[in-house]
């Protein structure tokens, strides 16, 4: 097999890491070594900020539309190398190809057209007092940005942060997650491939506490856009807090899906399924702790779990597989360790609750099968901690206020899922409960345009729509009295 050699992309150009030094990417389906990456340093970070300073002004002085016309570029050159992308990021995440083919990289080319559109729309406030003054916002861009990304939806989250970046007027220094870096290289080579103006975009591939760090660091970095745990956004903070960095923070969750006895039971069924398990339960918005009311309890538990214990899970490229391989090794024994956890704090394993090493080329792999928990205490570790895998425990709860209790005791507070055909209780526990996002009666239902991001410990700020060009750009008020 030929080792690909993943690159930075440096100034229009793709470079090696200025050290030498690179790192093992695997492919989870396999567990095998299939590229290496650069294992970049402070040096590469810096060679990358200074060829974004010098793009600045040529490319926050483009119009709106001009800018828009090279995201659209971009989007349209991911599309036409669809299939390269998708093959890209399952093998590189683990995900099934055809979770890559509907969710991933469709929704990274929809991010990049959704910012090419939104720029051309976002308009600055004025405040008139007439006859006397008029006040009016300029929204300027920052300067450099960094925009540092996880590797559960690898292209997704990476340019969920750079198509508004862009869009806004600034420069980028961007990183993937050093286990799913694969997309974003490919993403560089389209930028080539157009001819977007050489250091505009700027990938650096590495570690976190290495290049992820010295991005943050950079003081000509002005802003820090972040997807990935809460204790890496602690880290985060702690440098970016202290030199007055803009932060926008997109962190862990552990979300309830609430099921009252009166929902469409056949769409909570399947939603469930999904919002459960999809991506190997690796979405920072899968529900993975389940309150169902208790004149429910009983019909859906058999339902759900014959249901789980149907679902296949096996090589990524097999269509017939609706899991995949969870990312890592590591990962895998942080799962299987919860797992165990829960037996400990007295929960039932119902279905699953054990790795899969499937037959053939992924015998090496790393599989766990959906695993799905009963009998544990709202307030256990298992309940309260994320584990972000394939693992959801259920539990009945009698009252709108107990099952309330127990959806916000968790230190987090990213997405919930409501099921109810209530309408009053739907607005009324959307409003009570503790999360950024609530979805009622659907799952991952996204309108770009709406804000996403959470409360709590799950982050500070939000993404999408005009929040995100807002995020990136400075409000400016000019004052001007002519009475
Ligand atoms: P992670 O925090 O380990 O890594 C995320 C990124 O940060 C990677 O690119 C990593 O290299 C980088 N990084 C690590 N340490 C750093 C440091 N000290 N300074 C700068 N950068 C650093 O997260 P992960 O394991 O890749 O992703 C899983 C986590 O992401 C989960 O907690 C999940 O809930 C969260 N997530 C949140 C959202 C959201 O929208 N809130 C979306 C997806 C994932």
């Amino acid at each position: 097999m030929i080792m690909e050699i993943i690159k930075n992309y440096t100034g229009g150009m793709l470079k090696d890491p200025i050290s030498g030094a690179y790192i093992d990417n695997y492919e989870p389906a396999t567990g095998q070594i299939y590229s290496k990456i650069p294992q970049s340093s402070e040096a590469d970070v810096e060679e990358a900020v200074v060829a974004a300073k010098k793009a600045f002004d040529g490319w926050s002085g483009l119009t709106p539309e001009e800018r828009a016309a090279w995201l659209e570029k971009i989007a349209a050159a991911i599309e036409a190398r669809m299939d390269i992308f998708v093959n890209a990021e399952s093998r590189d995440n683990g995900k099934p190809v055809k979770l890559a083919a509907k969710v991933d990289i469709p929704r990274a080319v929809s991010n990049f057209r959704f910012y090419a559109r939104a720029t051309t729309q976002y308009a600055s406030e004025s405040h008139h007092f007439p006859g006397k003054v008029i006040n009016y916002t300029l929204r300027q861009p920052l300067g450099v940005v960094g925009c540092i990304s996880p590797w559960n939806l690898p292209l997704y989250l990476f340019s969920w942060k750079i198509a508004p970046a862009l869009a806004a007027g600034n420069t980028v220094v961007a990183k993937p997650s050093e286990i799913t870096p694969y997309t974003a290289f490919l993403l560089s080579q389209v930028c080539m491939d157009i001819g977007l103006p050489p250091g505009v975009l700027n990938i650096i591939h590495g570690l976190g506490n290495e290049a992820g760090s010295a991005i943050v660091g950079h003081p000509d970095v002005k802003a820090i856009s972040f997807t990935g745990g809460t204790r890496t956004g602690q880290s985060i903070a702690r440098i970016a807090a202290p030199m007055f960095k803009k932060m926008s923070l997109e962190l862990g969750g552990k979300n309830p899906n609430i099921i009252f006895a009166d929902c469409n039971y056949e769409k909570m069924l399947q939603t469930t399924i999904q919002s459960s398990f999809a991506n190997q339960g690796q979405i920072c918005l899968c529900g993975s702790r389940i309150f169902v009311e208790r004149p429910l309890y009983e019909q859906f538990k058999a339902d759900f779990v014959r249901k789980v214990s149907q679902l296949k899970t096996g090589d990524p490229v097999d269509d017939k597989n609706q899991l995949g391989a969870v990312v890592s090794q590591a990962h895998k024994e942080k799962i299987l360790s919860y797992i165990e956890l829960a037996k400990q704090e007295g929960g039932t394993i119902l279905t699953g609750g054990y790795p899969i090493y499937p037959e053939g080329r992924c015998r090496d792999g790393w599989f766990i099968a959906p695993t799905v928990i009963e009998g544990l205490s709202f307030d256990c570790r298992t309940n309260q901690e994320e584990i972000f895998g394939p693992v959801v425990t259920i539990m009945p709860f009698d009252t709108e206020e107990e099952v309330l209790l127990y959806a916000n005791s968790v230190p987090y507070g990213l997405a919930a899922v409501l099921w109810t055909e209530n309408l009053s209780r739907a607005h009324r526990m959307a409003e009570l409960i503790e999360a950024g996002i609530v979805w009622v009666n659907c799952w991952l239902l996204r309108d770009l345009r709406t804000p996403f991001g959470g409360v709590k410990q799950s982050g500070v700020g939000r993404e999408g729509g005009f929040e995100a060009l807002d995020f990136f750009t400075e409000p400016k008020n000019v004052c001007i009295q002519y009475g």
